[in-house]
């Protein structure tokens, strides 16, 4: 958006503000959202330049106005100079200054209203970006089923997956120069809290397996195993699949050494057979705290991590959940 003369002295004094319209287009991008005028631009955008438009044609309007009161003030000194008048002088000057009060005068009106015109063109991109916002707020805060089965399960999966989705956009974006101007931090901060409380996190690296019926492997017994296990080598550093409470680390006979993370929402999150603790019962954790190390306690015969997901108490398939390494 370009503009001349008048436009320009307005317009530098705004500058400051300028970005918050970038910032509805840049949201656009980031988000995917569909340009539903094709290359044409966002309409308060338009009403912004359609604005500019009529700046520039006041202010040329002003300028035809003020030659043509320069011309009229000068026939005036010619009439009153070929009528021999003998104060033509001070005559001449005194229609000068006159003339020129009243250029001031116009000059002034048509800045003070062009300004309030882009005061209410900037409310308008103001509220609009509030909308936005508003918009992208309220999908996140989408209602989740409140079942406690798979269909609960199930939700909070397909909700992860698209914050994790979000987020990764969030990020490139963040890495374009755009975001020098544009600020998307309230947004993707409300992403990454939501995301960081659903158990996503593999806990280690390695092949997740086992959930499932079984026969035991040391007791040869049929059984329904209700976790992944992941074979490492000891010590092995074990991460916090998602951010909660500690509320349990000590030793319990088969499990070994184990840790519970309850991560609100119903999640809860268990490691066993470790051969350190680097947590304690009420610590609160990150999503990726290193909380232990992968051991061979309790009933096991070489060291692995046994990782269970229970969701309102009831353990599902980790595999499922687990989006991110
Ligand atoms: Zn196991």
């Amino acid at each position: 958006m370009r503009r001349t003369g008048l436009g320009v002295a307005v317009q530098a004094n705004r500058l400051p503000r300028r970005p918050k319209r970038r910032m509805i287009l840049a949201e656009q991008v980031l988000l995917g959202v569909p340009h539903a005028h094709g290359t044409r631009r966002h309409p308060v955008v338009r009403a912004v330049m359609v604005g500019a438009v009529c700046l520039l044609v006041a202010g040329t309007g002003v300028t035809g106005f003020l030659v043509g009161t320069a011309k009229d003030a000068s026939a005036l000194s010619e009439q009153t100079a070929a009528a021999g008048a003998a104060n033509y002088d001070s005559s001449a000057s005194s229609d000068e200054a006159l003339s020129q009060r009243i250029e001031k005068i116009n000059v002034q009106q048509t800045v003070d209203e062009q300004s309030k015109e882009i005061d209410q063109l900037q409310n308008q991109v103001d509220n609009a970006q509030k909308n936005i916002l508003n918009a992208l707020m309220r999908n996140l805060n989408t209602k989740l089923a409140t079942s406690r089965g798979t269909t609960g399960y199930k939700t909070y999966i397909a909700q992860a997956k698209v914050l994790i989705s979000l987020n990764s956009k969030v990020v490139s974006f963040n890495k374009t120069s755009a975001a020098k101007t544009v600020d998307i931090s309230s947004y993707s901060s409300e992403i990454s809290s939501r995301l960081s409380h659903l158990p996503t996190l593999h806990p280690i690296q390695g092949d997740y397996s086992g959930y499932g019926w079984r026969i035991h492997p040391i007791f040869h017994y049929r059984q329904f195993h209700p976790a992944d296990d992941v074979g490492s080598s000891k010590g092995t550093p074990i991460k916090a699949a998602g951010a909660g409470t500690v509320t349990r680390a000590g030793y319990y006979g088969t499990a070994g050494n184990m840790i519970v993370i309850d991560h609100g929402n119903g999640f809860e999150t268990v490691y066993m057979h470790l051969s350190k603790f680097k947590v304690s019962v009420g610590q609160k954790v990150n999503k990726g705290t290193i909380i232990g190390n992968v051991g061979t306690t309790g009933a096991s015969t070489t060291p692995h991590l046994h990782f269970e997901v229970h969701y309102h108490g009831v353990p599902f398939n980790p595999t499922e959940i687990l989006l991110q390494w």
